[in-house]
């Protein structure tokens, strides 16, 4: 059985969503990728590496710098996955769009709480 690229219910093998709301959605979804994906792409390694430079950071210097700057970064880079979630294709093929962002968005949370964490234990 097919199911709905965005919402995932299954529908017949001649349609590709289950309703006109869906086919929306997965429009303007596959509309905001083709647009955010590499400014995301960009916002993701810098603050991957920005992280990376915190935690040499840690090795010269005092851990509570790295803790708090890794911290900061953390919470930027949850808050970008967050508000344009991006999944992998093969994310999207499994899960479908529904449900992939919505899993993507709960990474992007834990990300910022981590961060708040990491931030907190640098600060006290
Ligand atoms: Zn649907």
């Amino acid at each position: 059985m097919k199911k709905c690229d965005y919402c995932g219910k299954e529908i017949s093998n001649f349609e590709m969503y289950c309703c006109d709301m869906c086919e929306q959605k997965a429009l303007k979804y596959y509309k905001n990728e083709k647009k955010y994906r590499n400014v995301f792409g960009f916002f993701d390694v810098i603050c991957i590496v920005s992280i990376l430079i915190f935690c040499f950071t840690a090795l010269l210097f005092s851990a509570k710098v790295a803790l708090t700057g890794s911290g900061v970064s953390l919470v930027v880079l949850g808050l970008a996955v967050a508000v344009f979630p991006m999944p992998t294709l093969n994310q999207i093929s499994r899960f479908k769009i529904k449900k992939a962002v919505f899993t993507t968005r709960l990474c992007g949370l834990i990300l910022i709480a981590l961060g708040c964490v990491l931030f907190v234990l640098g600060i006290i």
